[in-house]
């Protein structure tokens, strides 16, 4: 089965209850796009409001706890986040993995309680500025990929999202061929570790500054199968444009 197109909406910690009616508009929207899968995930908070507004939407957390409950205060377990309706976690984004000091072992962690949940997973990856200027972008990614992508898993769940932090609400994107050439190594890497199964059903989608006029361009690029969006999935007039792009793939 070819993997099929994915635009997946990180709202980050932005959203409150009136922001339910822009999902409604976004999903309502994506529908005219059968191709395309369309996912959204908000504040914590706002997923219980957007499942219940939306039925059958793929809504999903932004980061979960590694146990199933605890003394954890502030923390949201991956049962947790299935229970109040979502389908879907990222785990290992690189404002977490930067600002909370989360490790490969710990986003590993996430990503097998997520999937331990029923949920489906997006991983994070992707380099620092400088790590891109030194020339040494995919030998750290490979190595983000090899200590944090579990072992055991359907490939169908678990996607992976190349985001260069340097590229995050920065406006800067890299060149075609650089993502492309990210991408291939990647799908390398897993081909190597899973097998077939890799190359068939996991997605692996790009993240960083995506928008309306460079959504095509991007998309376009060899293995990416879709993209992680920040900013510009906020709003219906934003997002949608993007969508449209990954259906025209
Ligand atoms: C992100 O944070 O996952 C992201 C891709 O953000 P932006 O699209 O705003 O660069």
């Amino acid at each position: 089965m070819a993997r099929r197109k994915y635009v997946v909406g990180n709202w980050k910690m932005n959203g409150v209850t009136a922001s339910i009616a822009d999902a409604q508009a976004i999903f309502a929207a994506a529908g005219d796009h059968a191709g395309v899968d369309v996912a959204i995930c908000p504040p914590f908070t706002l997923i219980g409001a957007m499942v219940a507004a939306v039925p059958g939407a793929e809504v999903g957390g932004q980061d979960c706890h590694s146990a199933v409950s605890g003394a954890f205060t502030g923390s949201v377990a991956a049962p947790m986040l299935a229970d109040a309706g979502a389908s879907l976690v990222i785990v290992g984004h690189s404002e977490r993995r930067e600002g909370c000091g989360e490790s490969d072992a710990d986003v590993r962690a996430k990503a097998e309680a997520g999937l331990g949940a029923g949920l489906s997973v997006i991983l994070c990856v992707g380099e620092p500025c400088e790590v891109r200027e030194s020339g040494r972008a995919i030998d750290y990614v490979l190595a983000q990929i090899a200590g944090s992508v579990p072992d055991d898993f359907d490939a169908t769940r678990l996607a992976i999202a190349y985001e260069p932090i340097w590229a995050i609400g920065t406006g800067l994107v890299p060149t075609v061929d650089d993502v492309a050439a990210m991408h291939g190594a990647i799908r390398g890497a897993l081909a190597a570790r899973f097998g077939g199964a890799a190359e068939e059903d996991m997605r692996l989608l790009y993240g960083g500054s995506v928008n309306g006029d460079n959504a095509c361009e991007l998309l376009g690029a060899g293995d990416v199968d879709g993209a992680l969006v920040g900013g510009a999935s906020l709003t219906a007039a934003k997002f949608l444009p993007i969508v449209a792009a990954a259906a025209k793939l």
